[in-house]
């Protein structure tokens, strides 16, 4: 993906007048072209200079695997200067959701994530956000699908990359160019507050989600450090300064830990939490890395939802698909060294 004011100015410097600009980013934001020699509608000299000058590819694919049901394809890419970049695209329910990364590895160490293992190497910028998509839309393409969402849910903490990943989420949304409406973005946090207090009056209509896993600060602290410096009463006041000004549903996403975060007391206190009106939990079971933790039994992720939709918390159990192929939640990263 290119930026089309680096399109722009680049075909002004060769003479070109302003309709050129448009005409290249629309082959490669809507004719998803990976070599400017196929855009035909140019003149080849131009092709040729444009070849010279700019690369339409920020990364390049190393190893995918697919999962045996086919529901999920994981991607490992490289960036230009050799780190690793996953992605996924699930397929379930007549659904194509792409999980992008918005950095390689990860600041927050949250210690059942194998991307917190590698730690922070550099943010990505909005083109390599934004490329896995585009990789995957060429890919559905010639099964006659496209893309229908994208979440900003892999490798990373969006809001530690905030510029980037914003301009990759209006790259996505452009009216001009790939035009995936807001409403099929979203973005999930671990709770940066200020984050969260941005998000809200950004104009575009994306879904925020809040990566919670835990509901009381002891076992917060311990599950997602980031808790340390926004603990729950700073994360939920800001939660409801972003429902009273956008008025828009609030995801909180829920690793199921078993016997950690399921226990009597973590349930009543994410119930006191999020028993209010637009806030919506996804209970997902973990799925092993290796760790500390283990996974819960269906039954268990079940039964815990039961308690929480009692006790008056709107809630589901979200399939992460892919846990044959380590594509599941918090498990990018697993093999990324296979990119050195
Ligand atoms: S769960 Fe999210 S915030 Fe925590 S370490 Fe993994 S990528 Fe970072």
């Amino acid at each position: 993906m290119l930026d089309p004011a680096v399109i722009a100015a680049t075909l002004a410097e060769l003479g070109q007048p302003a309709y050129r600009a448009r005409q290249v980013y629309e082959a490669l934001t809507r004719g998803l072209v990976t070599d400017f020699d196929a855009v035909t509608t140019l003149p080849l000299a131009l092709r040729r200079a444009l070849r010279a000058r700019l690369s339409p590819l920020s990364l390049t694919e190393r190893e995918t695997r697919v999962a045996p049901d086919g529901t999920a394809r994981k991607t490992l890419f490289a960036t230009a200067d050799g780190h690793p970049v996953e992605a996924v695209l699930m397929q379930v329910a007549g659904r194509a959701t792409v999980c992008v990364s918005t950095q390689v590895g990860c600041a927050v160490g949250c210690p059942f994530c194998a991307s917190g293992r590698l730690g922070l190497r550099r943010g990505l910028t909005a083109e390599e956000i934004v490329d896995p998509v585009l990789h995957f839309a060429r890919l559905l393409r010639e099964e006659g699908r496209h893309v229908t969402n994208v979440v900003l849910m892999g490798m990373g903490e969006p809001f530690h990359n905030y510029e980037q990943a914003l301009r990759a989420c209006r790259l996505l949304n452009d009216p001009a160019g790939f035009r995936l409406a807001a409403r099929s973005i979203s973005v999930s946090t671990a709770g940066v507050v200020p984050g969260i207090d941005r998000f809200a009056a950004e104009p575009l209509q994306l879904n925020l989600a809040v990566s919670l896993h835990a509901a009381t600060d002891a076992l917060r602290d311990r599950l997602v450090p980031l808790n340390r410096t926004y603990p729950l009463e700073a994360l939920f006041a800001a939660c409801e300064r972003y429902v009273g000004r956008t008025r828009r549903k609030l995801l909180f996403e829920y690793v199921v830990l078993r016997g950690v975060n399921d226990t009597a007391e973590e349930t009543a206190a994410l119930a006191r939490r999020l028993r209010r009106p637009l806030y919506h939990l996804n209970l997902i079971a973990y799925n092993e890395t290796g760790g500390e933790f283990s996974s819960p039994r269906p039954e268990e992720v079940e039964a815990l939802r039961r308690r929480l939709e009692g006790a008056g918390v709107s809630v589901t159990v979200r399939r992460s698909p892919g846990g044959d192929i380590e594509a599941a939640c918090g498990q990018l990263a697993l093999r990324s060294d296979a990119v050195a």
